[in-house]
């Protein structure tokens, strides 16, 4: 998107305030990006109805592109509008023990799956003890399921006692989690393949036993605007507290946390971000608004990049990453900007993909001072080399090495480094092409 929308403002006006014509032109793509990310219709109505009146007769400031200008208001507004006006999106009510919790939604949404990952952060992060219960008497195995999830993270689980209802299961729980002082339980309810009066009834005759502190819907993040009709479904027959988006690990572009957000007013709680009992974060509204506008968190880094180097070679860097180009020189450019902008940690996080990369080099042994040292590395090289590090003979690698008073090893991790980026930037080069971005986040 930002790609598209920065080819339709070169065409336009430099300087100045924001046209009707210019925003209307950007916000006609907006739009189309919208759709593409699986947002409904309605929502991308009233959403680009909002951008429109907030960049009308905006002046464009002098370092930025209207382009990226365009793109910022509606990052910004995306991300209005994910966060809704909480201050906290993680927390979890969980006082007056024993607290208990909901799960509900789909079968195969991850339910189970949260329930533990849930369960795991209750007792590790915030101390609390956790009692979990699965009501699932529908599918073989369910139950057994749950403990064995609960076994892995060292919560309890409540004993399976087969032939009992959902409802029979859940007064259990809440006995038992009273009797032997728990502060939370869970309640993992069964779920089915698509909504059905049966399924309602149960869980809204759980409901009525539990009075749950919290309701959490957990639903595929993948399944787009499907997932926007559950939400609607379960909020209005069961009443939710907030939502638990899973699969954001995947190919998933996000468009249905902006639409459920708008739909049904409920906070989005936290994202699943793999099958793991730890792959689980709070909401970071900024972050799923980068990916639905297919550029992770370029908007930031735009920001940032502009309080240190000129708009003009940002916008350079910028279109050469979209190109997919990132050679020697780049790397060089991007090292010495890493060490303006707070070092590797600060720069790292903010790039798609970034984030295991981030490990990998932390664990590499890398900081601030390797990072002068690639420098070094980099400038030993002839300008040849520096576009076309490929050509690099052993010879030359030794002399390279010995110019930057360095080993061959630390020249052969930094052009693999160097590898790893320029990978990255041809992916991201390529989304930007199809205009948006599946998956910017890593
Ligand atoms: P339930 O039927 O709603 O209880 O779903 P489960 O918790 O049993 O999960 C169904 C499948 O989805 C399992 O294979 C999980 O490992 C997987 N799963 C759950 N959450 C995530 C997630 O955030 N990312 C990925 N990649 N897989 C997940
Ligand atoms: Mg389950």
């Amino acid at each position: 998107l930002s790609e598209r929308l920065s080819g339709v403002f070169d065409r336009l006006t430099k300087q100045g305030a924001l046209s009707d014509s210019d925003v209307s032109t950007a916000l006609r793509e907006v739009r189309v990006a919208l759709l593409e990310a699986d947002v409904s219709l309605s929502v991308t109505r009233d959403f680009v109805k909002a951008v429109q009146e907030k960049a009308a007769g905006q002046s464009v400031t002098k370092s930025v592109t209207p382009g990226q200008q365009v793109v910022k208001i509606v990052h910004d507004e995306l991300v209005h509008v994910l966060a809704g006006d909480e201050t906290e999106p993680g927390e979890l009510k969980v006082d007056n023990p024993p607290a208990p919790i909901l799960m509900v939604g789909l079968q195969g949404s991850g339910k189970t799956t949260t329930t533990a990952k849930l369960a795991k952060r209750l007792s590790e992060k915030n101390g609390k003890r956790v009692l979990m219960a699965s009501l699932d008497t529908q599918r073989p195995a369910a139950q057994e399921q749950l403990a064995i999830l609960g076994k892995q993270i060292g919560v309890d689980t409540l004993p399976i006692i087969k032939g009992q209802s959902a409802v029979d299961i859940a007064k259990r729980a809440k006995q038992q989690a009273t009797l032997a002082g728990y502060d939370v339980y869970m309640l993992d309810t069964a779920g089915r393949l698509h909504i059905d009066q049966v399924l309602m009834d149960e869980v809204q005759a759980v409901r009525d036993v539990a009075n749950p502190r919290e309701t959490l819907l957990v639903v595929d993040g993948l399944t787009g605007q499907d997932a926007v009709n559950v939400a609607e479904e379960f909020d209005g027959k069961v009443g939710i507290s907030g939502v638990v988006l899973t699969r954001m690990d995947g190919d998933g572009r996000g468009g249905a946390a902006l639409s459920m957000r708008a739909v049904t007013g409920k906070p989005i709680k936290y994202v699943g971000l793999g099958e793991k009992l730890d792959a689980i974060e709070e909401f970071h509204p900024e972050r799923v608004a980068g990916r639905i506008l297919g550029m992770g968190d370029i908007v930031s880094l735009v920001e940032k990049a502009q309080e240190t180097i000129e708009a003009e070679q940002a916008e350079r860097m910028m279109k050469r990453f979209q190109k997919g180009l990132f050679n020697m020189n780049d790397l060089k450019a991007q090292l010495e900007q890493m060490m303006k902008m707070g070092g590797m940690e600060g720069i790292m996080g903010m790039m798609p993909g970034m984030g295991k990369m981030a490990k990998q080099v932390e664990e590499a042994g890398f900081n601030d001072k390797v990072l002068k040292r690639q420098v070094a590395l980099i400038q030993s090289m002839t300008k040849k080399e520096r576009a076309n590090p490929q050509i690099l003979q052993a010879s030359r690698k030794k002399r390279i090495a010995k110019g930057a008073g360095l080993e061959v090893s630390d020249l052969n991790k930094l052009l693999k480094m160097h590898r790893q980026m320029a990978d990255m930037m041809k992916k991201m080069g390529k989304m930007g092409k199809r205009g948006m971005l599946k998956g910017a986040l890593g």
